[in-house]
């Protein structure tokens, strides 16, 4: 380019190639989020930083490096958004959709993280997401299970995707089982434990002995995760009610025939989980394989100045998404013009003109690509072979003068035919209605 301009690293261009993959992507999404009675919220790309600081918690990748904030004109704040849970408690809060009533949620759109950009992690990524709140569960988790078991059945990827489920119990709970990870990983900090372990904590885990040791299980140093191996459980530290609300869904995901993993190193990046916690993940994609991550909060509503709320949600990464599909052949190709219409000539072109908007007030859902720009015979119907059109509808003299069209099948070898333009329009709904 003159200029030397480009893109934004960690940021990505749609171009028209990849749209009917995202389309398809989108319209699954959709059409799930709604045949669950779900409602589509949409919110701004920009937030007060104070609402991703508390809500996701400060000894976190997000909060700590990933963040896009900067200080706005008027001195205050911003943060282009990193995820949509946080934001969907501010929205359900000011709006004062939680007074005594349940909500179920869904958005999709960008997501912001300052990464190291590589394939499936982007610096701006699309995230599907769900939120439901007021509602205790476990029905509710489950409930949002299925959405995603159906989806992964409807895009033809069950076999590639697997469940993998773990609780993180309450607050409480927490709390007494981080005491055991912080005496556990002790024995492999440099300043705390013994020097002359062979097994060591990088100085990502070390810091966060202290501040989250939680986020240690997450690691993906090699060295840490071979410490992690025996680390304690923190199933081992559920309470009964904990463990009965745990036991329950995997119970009700035996009976409606969902599989799963229980795994207890899913934890889970963020502060606000409680609970079901679980990703879906996939061998795929590399290092890059969870392509749903979700679970249950029900500390966050309170966190946030409103009520006691059970809240459980999950976002899914449209990129990761795309890939699988790609990657598996499952987009199905989609001829994005179904009629070119070539006008020869200056009578010719103007008739184009007003055939392709009677086409178009008949059938709507066509996609009619007028040439415009003249040409030869010869070369308009280069580009309507280029453009992927089933069908070149021809406007010359001739045709112009006899009130006709000439209609050549680009697809198949049909021979071509010359139709008075009424017939053309009847032709068009055996074809396409
Ligand atoms: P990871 O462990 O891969 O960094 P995460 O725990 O940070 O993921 P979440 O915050 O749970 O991810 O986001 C939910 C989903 O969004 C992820 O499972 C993933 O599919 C997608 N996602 C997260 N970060 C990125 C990114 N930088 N680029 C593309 N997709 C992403
Ligand atoms: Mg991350």
């Amino acid at each position: 380019m003159s200029l030397g301009l480009k893109v934004v690293k960690g940021m990505k261009d749609i171009l028209p190639d990849e749209i009917p993959g995202w389309y398809f992507v989108e319209e699954h999404l959709k059409s799930i989020a709604l045949a669950y009675g779900y409602q589509e919220i949409r919110m701004p790309i920009l937030e007060q930083t104070e609402l991703f600081k508390r809500a996701i918690g400060e000894v976190t990748d997000i909060v700590e490096k990933e963040m896009y904030t900067f200080t706005d004109k008027g001195g205050e704040s911003l943060t282009m958004r990193p995820e949509g849970t946080a934001q969907s408690v501010r929205l359900a809060l000011e709006n004062s959709l939680l007074r005594n009533q349940s909500q179920r949620l869904w958005y999709m759109g960008p997501m912001f993280r300052r990464e190291n950009p590589q394939k499936g992690r982007y610096r701006q990524f699309y995230q599907f997401g769900i939120e439901a709140f007021g509602l205790e569960g476990p029905d509710v988790d489950v409930e949002q299970i299925l959405m995603m078991a159906r989806l992964w059945r409807n895009v033809g990827l069950s076999d590639k995707i697997v469940l993998k489920l773990n609780s993180l119990g309450t607050i409480q709970e927490r709390a007494k089982y981080r005491e055991a990870l912080i005496e556990y990983y002790k024995k492999f900090a440099r300043d705390i434990g013994a020097k002359d372990k062979k097994l060591m904590l990088d100085e990502d885990s070390q810091r966060r002995l202290l501040t989250n040791p939680m986020r240690i299980l997450d690691s993906k140093n090699p060295e840490v995760i071979e410490i992690n191996k025996d680390a304690p459980i923190l199933l081992d530290f559920l309470g009964t009610e904990s463990k009965h609300h745990f036991e329950t869904i995997q119970a009700m995901l035996k009976d409606l025939g969902v599989a799963f993993e229980v795994d207890s190193r899913i934890v889970r990046g963020l502060d606000y989980y409680t609970h079901t916690v679980y990703e879906w993940v996939t061998t795929h994609l590399g290092s890059q394989g969870t392509v749903c991550a979700g679970g249950r909060y029900n500390g966050l509503v309170s966190l946030m100045g409103g009520p006691e709320t059970p809240s459980v949600g999950f976002a899914l990464g449209m990129e990761r998404l795309l890939m699988l599909l790609q990657d598996n052949q499952l987009i199905p190709a989609k001829s994005v013009i179904d009629i070119y219409i070539v006008g020869v000539g200056e009578k010719g072109e103007r008739k184009a003109m007003s055939f392709a908007e009677e086409i178009r007030q008949q059938f709507p859902t066509l996609h009619v690509l007028n040439n415009c720009g003249g040409g030869s015979f010869k070369s308009q119907f280069k580009r309507a072979d280029k453009s992927g059109a089933k069908f070149a509808f021809i406007l010359g003299d001739d045709e112009v003068a006899n009130n006709q069209v000439t209609i050549k099948s680009l697809r198949e070898e049909i021979p071509q035919q010359t139709k008075s333009q009424e017939e053309a329009l009847a032709f068009l709904k055996d074809c396409f209605i």
